[in-house]
């Protein structure tokens, strides 16, 4: 029986009333209770839905044959609309819900967007098209008691705002305008059978029939809930979570339209549940009045906080108004939403599975975006040309085995080693004072207004070399020594010797 408006009244007062003034408030909060069925899914005997060629049913019958079958349409359909487009490959791509629509708008820089144009998926005049506003500059600032935290100000960092949906409706349009490529909606992922030369996919319609498609690799884009992601990670494709909601709105009286806030802490920790969660806020502005702001905080995935998104949406409509003051006029247009997955590889290398025999993993199922900055759209962008000419490679020379398709990745040794920063940032009250985060974040701050902008800028676009981030990291020790202890409590010798063996296989990759 799906979550109604009415039964969380008298739970989430604040969250009822603003979604009540939707049109589509029930359809949210139902995506919402969907993703929330993640935390009763972690750690616990997953579902088996890579299956043996023998578990076929007998009766199945083929509807369709295609090159690359992906299960999930958000940022299935760039890699899927460049592998047709691009490579000439047949492709299908399905969702459970409307394909294209997502539940979040995206920042990013121009040059980082610009990716999309060097691979053929999309001009430099479509790019454009699809950022709805740039601002001049952005900001990050942690909390102070006496107010002399440092606000950071930085240039070309998420300054550009992209209509997510724009985007992906022109990407979904190009599939379908290639002969074969097709684009379903409302077809579930149940399973799929593996063959020495072939995947058979199963997919349930929005009527709970079976379909099934045969493929010569399936590309799992099925987000933070992927069952294969899960299966393939034995019940625990996540290390960490950044839990995160907000909206799209218009009406707020104190809103810059030229500076977006990039990082922005009003409090100390909140230590009413659990170990305790530092929340952050975000503010950028979107197109003509309309501004997108986002409540979220870091977290080990299985740490005894409430995490769910339907309390954390509580909390923002309940403290809006200490972060942005809604005016009279105030109204949401969109509540925006997601649990932003993030992975800690224990190792010198990529330690999480995100392949298998004929399937791959893309986007946020594969969870390879950077755990420090989650910009999941950002490093998708980012490797597609290599994630697409790989693929149509091993395609090409029936390299389609795990050993091969696992080397197609977006891992990125120096946006993987930023786990290790990311763990500072997960408040827990049983080592840290409840301005922790907040004064070791303004500690950073402050040596990276010291520093050149390239320092501040590579850090927030996950383009970090190495040699920087020991700069910086000696240099806040230096300032801040508290952080060493901070380290042996966080981290332990576990965490410090996986730091340096992450530290390691950063400075012996290829890519630095
Ligand atoms: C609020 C928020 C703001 C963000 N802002 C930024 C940003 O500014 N910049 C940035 O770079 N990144 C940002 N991110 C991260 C970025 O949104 C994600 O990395 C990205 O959306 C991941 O896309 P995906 O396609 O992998 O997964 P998802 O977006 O989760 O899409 C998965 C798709 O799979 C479908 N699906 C799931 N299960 C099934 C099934 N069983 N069968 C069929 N279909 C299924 C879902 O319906 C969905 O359409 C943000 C994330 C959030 C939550």
């Amino acid at each position: 029986m799906p979550l109604s408006l009415d039964q969380i009244k008298l739970t989430h007062p604040h969250l009822h009333r603003a979604f009540s003034l939707l049109d589509d408030g029930e359809q949210h909060l139902q995506r919402i209770s969907e993703l929330d069925r993640y935390w009763s899914l972690v750690k616990h005997p997953v579902r088996e839905v890579i299956l043996p060629a023998e578990r076929l049913p007998a009766d199945a019958r083929i509807s369709g044959e295609y090159d690359l079958i992906y299960a999930g349409g958000t940022l299935g359909l760039l890699h899927a609309a460049v592998m047709a487009g691009t490579y000439g490959r047949k492709v299908m791509v399905f969702d459970r819900r409307l394909p294209a629509k997502s539940t979040r708008d995206w920042n990013i820089s121009r040059q980082e967007l610009l990716n999309l144009s060097t691979t053929g998926l999309f001009t430099e005049q479509e790019v454009d098209s699809v950022i709805v506003r740039s601002y001049k500059t952005g900001w990050v600032g942690f909390y102070k008691p006496d107010g002399s935290q440092k606000r950071l100000y930085m240039e070309n960092v998420l300054d550009c705002a992209v209509d997510a949906n724009r985007l992906l409706g022109m990407a979904e349009a190009k599939v379908q305008a290639f002969p074969g490529c097709r684009v379903v909606a409302e077809r579930s992922f149940i399973g799929c059978y593996r063959f020495d030369d072939h995947i058979v996919v199963e997919v349930e319609d929005n009527q709970g029939k079976s379909l099934f498609y045969r493929a010569k690799v399936l590309v799992d884009v099925m987000g933070i809930l992927s069952p294969v992601a899960m299966q393939l990670n034995e019940g625990m494709p996540q290390t960490h979570v950044c839990p995160t909601v907000g909206t799209i709105a218009s009406g707020f009286e104190n809103a810059d339209f030229d500076t977006g806030e990039i990082l922005v802490s009003t409090a100390p920790a909140d230590t009413t549940s659990g170990t305790g969660r530092q929340l952050i806020w975000e503010g950028f502005p979107a197109e003509a009045r309309q501004y997108i702001t986002y409540l979220f905080f870091y977290d080990e995935v299985d740490s005894p906080n409430d995490k769910s998104l339907l309390g954390l949406f509580e909390t923002y409509f309940r403290t809006l108004p200490e972060y942005k003051k809604p005016g009279k006029d105030f109204a949401v247009l969109r509540p925006v939403y997601g649990i932003i997955p993030a992975y800690y590889h224990d190792g010198f290398n990529r330690t999480r599975e995100i392949a298998d025999d004929r399937i791959i993993l893309f986007g946020d199922a594969a969870s390879l975006g950077s755990p420090l900055t989650f910009c999941g759209f950002g490093s998708m962008v980012r490797n597609l040309s290599h994630l697409t000419a790989d693929l149509d490679r091993a395609l090409s020379d029936n390299n389609l085995s795990k050993r091969h398709l696992e080397k197609i990745s977006a891992y990125e040794p120096n946006v993987a080693s930023m786990a290790n920063l990311m763990k500072y940032m997960c408040f827990n009250s049983a080592t840290d004072e409840p301005n922790f985060v907040n004064d070791m974040m303004n500690e950073v701050m402050i040596v990276l207004d010291e520093l050149p902008q390239h320092y501040r800028q590579a850090m927030f676009r996950d383009e970090m070399k190495i040699e920087e981030l020991i700069h910086v990291m000696l240099r806040v020790a230096w300032r801040y020594p508290r952080v060493l202890t901070a380290t042996w409590e966080k981290l332990g010798i576990q965490g410090s010797l996986g730091f340096l063996k992450n530290l390691a296989g950063w400075a012996w990759s290829p890519v630095r």
